[in-house]
């Protein structure tokens, strides 16, 4: 009786073991199923917030710049690289090291110093170099540890271009104001201190106030035209134009200087050439080309106006004189502002310098080209192009 008891007591016992070892068993492959999913999920979440994160940070215009607490670099993003043409892993080096600039290693020294360092402003030197304006922060935990530095850097080499161009133009404005203001100034204070009783003297010296007075004016003029041209604002007033008759004005109103040099005009556009094009400013593009090639053509000269078809859309006007020329390293020059040749003559012959500025953004606003062909001795020829009027019209 006893060793039956035995056996079926044994036997409960041991189908209470493996059900429980069997339960626990899943039990522990259920859970590490669960973890390795949470795990995985987990992982998931992290790479996706570190993609976003990185997305953000080479989204940004600014480089970016974050180093630990010992200066070596934690993160860097792509605005940053190309401010400073890197292509390999910045990680771990310390700024001197990356960047070899000591002007940099000094804001950062400085960050020990003070919490922050503000708009500084460091030339990045290198093919096109560039000019970057830096802000720089401590970062520090809660009980006011060290814990790195974020230094975010702004491109500001177009400002600064900007500021160049703007003080240049400044100063040769200041310049060609003062020129036929001092002579003004002269002439008016010689009369008064008598030589206004002396008729010959007074004549030519009124003379000279007229011319210079006159220069004033057509600075002026240019002036605004130049910046209302270069402000991008200009509404151009597109009509079909006949440039055979424009050409013909310009000639008329500059006849008497054409004259006075014995040159000779001649129009040699077709009357059936039309352009799509805003009639007054196409005057003064023509007005400026055909002043400028009697004023540095050769007396006896020949001013010639033509046209010709440019591919399909396109007609290429040239103005061409038969003078001294411009010589090679000039050429790609003469459209700038105030840039001059020979500045005594062309100031002698009352010349602002703006005048094939002003051509140039007259026609490249009309969507046209500009440049110029020159052969020292013989001559000189001004091109553009416009839109055949049939072109613009849908
Ligand atoms: P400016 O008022 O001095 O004539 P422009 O802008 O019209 O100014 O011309 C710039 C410079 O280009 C002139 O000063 C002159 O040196 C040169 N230039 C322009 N047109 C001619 C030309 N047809 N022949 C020779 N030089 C020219």
């Amino acid at each position: 009786m006893w060793p039956l008891l035995t056996v079926i007591w044994f036997a409960i016992a041991a189908s209470v073991y493996f059900y429980f070892r069997k339960r626990l068993r899943e039990s522990d492959a259920k859970h590490a199923n669960e973890l390795s999913s949470l795990r995985e999920q987990h992982r998931g979440v992290v790479e996706k917030i570190e993609a976003q994160q990185k997305t953000l940070l080479n989204s940004m215009a600014e480089g970016l710049l974050v180093l630990d607490e010992r200066g070596a670099i934690q993160v860097t993003n792509r605005a940053l690289e190309e401010f400073f043409d890197f292509t390999g892993s910045l990680n771990g080096k310390s700024v001197l090291e990356a960047f070899r600039l000591h002007e940099l290693a000094a804001v950062i020294e400085q960050l020990e110093i003070e919490p922050q360092v503000l708009e500084h402003e460091i030339e990045v030197p290198g093919l096109r170099s560039r000019w970057l304006q830096l802000n720089a922060a401590t970062i520090r935990g809660e009980r006011g540890e060290r814990l790195g530095a974020v230094l975010v850097f702004h491109d500001v080499t177009r400002i600064k271009a900007l500021e160049e161009t703007r003080r240049e133009f400044v100063a040769n404005v200041s310049h060609e104001l003062r020129t036929p203001l001092s002579m003004i100034k002269g002439f008016s204070e010689t009369l008064l201190t008598g030589a206004m009783h002396d008729p010959d003297v007074s004549t030519r010296f009124l003379q000279g106030i007229d011319k210079h007075a006159v220069r004033l004016a057509r600075l002026i003029d240019d002036l605004l035209t130049i910046s209302q041209l270069e402000s991008g604002r200009v509404i151009l007033n597109l009509h079909t134009v006949n440039i055979r008759g424009i050409v013909d004005a310009v000639f008329e109103d500059l006849r008497e200087r054409a004259v006075a040099q014995q040159m000779h005009l001649k129009n040699e556009i077709d009357s059936s050439v039309v352009l799509s094009a805003d009639p007054d400013r196409i005057k003064q593009v023509f007005w400026n080309l055909i002043e400028n090639a009697i004023k540095y053509g050769k007396p006896n000269g020949q001013v010639t106006v033509s046209a010709k078809p440019s591919g399909e859309d396109l007609v290429e006007v040239e103005v061409r004189d038969d003078g001294r020329g411009i010589p090679a390293d000039a050429l790609p020059r003469i459209f700038e502002r105030f840039y001059r040749v020979d500045k005594a003559r062309s100031r002698e012959a009352g010349g602002t310098g703006l005048g094939l500025a002003i051509v140039k953004h007259i026609v490249q606003s009309h969507g046209g080209k500009v440049r110029a062909e020159s052969t020292m001795g013989a001559g000189t020829a001004f091109f553009f192009t416009l839109f055949h009027d049939t072109a613009l019209q849908p």
